[in-house]
């Protein structure tokens, strides 16, 4: 595994990649892996000749008082994972690299960033303009046939197919599955904030939403269906930043089930910790696209 700092360098490295007839895999992330992060490197590993990792943290997607500084770091421990996962390049720019200080340019996606982590009351919408900037300087330096992003972030998967569509970027955009901790929760890099006692209640996310789609698959409309996701939340103390059934691409609010899929996502501050989690329900098929796990006993940590 090579460690590339600098664009120039990750530019070379793949246009020699190229001349060698060589598909090439670009899986951005912020480090702080874990097995969700390993999915997506693992994805890119059988789909593509060369796999190109990114670790950045990036300063541009964090709000003021948010946890840019918190955010955990560990070179070492990634590099070692991230190469067991089959990367072939690491790129790890400095944030001065990314951003000299005369940078200027902003990449922004109207309309669907100003919604559910996007909305004033959330993250704000200059979250997703600093996703979408970063994503695509990584898209440019790297020039991937593919590039994978968990559906985790849903909305971040929405925001970046629509950037790339509307950009003529010509990648093709691959959204794994969640990866869950024994009792449900979404892995996180932002997990490792929560004590004992938050790790538990942290669990109640994941079963609202089991419950939810099991009330949809009993027939339930989407207001009941978010109610009793909303009921146990509430029973465990804990109340959603939002809680909201939305179109996955273009997330707009839906509040009858027809024909298309619909995006359940949640997002609840436990203690320190921001979290999300979300599932796609396909009324056609009476089931979501990945099932939310049942709990299967404690959690790893
Ligand atoms: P991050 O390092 O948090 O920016 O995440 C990097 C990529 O990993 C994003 O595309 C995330 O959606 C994805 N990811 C994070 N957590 C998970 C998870 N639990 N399951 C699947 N993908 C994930």
């Amino acid at each position: 595994m090579r460690i590339i700092r600098d664009p120039t360098e990750l530019r070379r490295q793949v246009a020699e990649s190229r001349r060698r007839g060589e598909s090439v895999g670009l899986v951005p992330t912020m480090g702080a892996l874990h097995e969700g992060h390993l999915s997506l490197i693992r994805a890119a590993r059988d789909e593509n000749d060369l796999v190109v990792v990114s670790i950045f943290v990036n300063p541009k997607q964090f709000g003021p008082g948010e946890d840019f500084d918190a955010y955990p770091r560990d070179e070492e421990r990634d590099f070692e994972f991230a190469k067991d996962a089959g990367t072939d390049v690491l790129y790890a720019p400095d944030a001065s690299v990314m951003y000299p200080e005369d940078f200027a340019t902003t990449v922004a996606v109207a309309g669907l960033t100003e919604v559910l982590c996007g909305s004033p009351q959330s993250r704000g919408s200059g979250h997703f303009r600093g996703v979408t900037t970063v994503v695509c300087k990584l898209l440019i330096a790297s020039a991937p046939d593919r590039a994978y992003f968990g559906q985790k972030d849903a909305q971040q998967v929405a925001v970046i197919k629509r950037m790339v569509r509307d950009l003529d970027m010509g990648v093709e955009i691959r959204v794994m599955p969640i990866v869950r901790e024994p009792d449900g929760l979404a892995m996180s890099s932002r997990n490792a904030y929560l004590d004992v006692e938050q790790r538990k209640l942290a669990s109640h996310i994941s079963r609202a939403l089991r419950v939810a789609e099991q009330e949809l698959e009993k027939g339930a409309e989407i207001g009941p269906a978010l109610d009793a996701a909303s009921n146990v939340l509430a029973e465990a103390g804990l109340s959603p930043e939002y809680l909201e059934a939305r179109d996955p691409d273009s997330l707009e609010p839906v509040d009858h089930l027809d024909r298309r899929p619909v995006l359940f996502a949640v997002a609840v501050g436990v203690g320190p910790a921001r979290l999300i989690d979300n599932f796609i329900f396909d009324p056609l098929r009476q089931r979501s696209a990945q099932k939310v796990p049942a709990m299967q006993g404690g959690s790893t940590r």
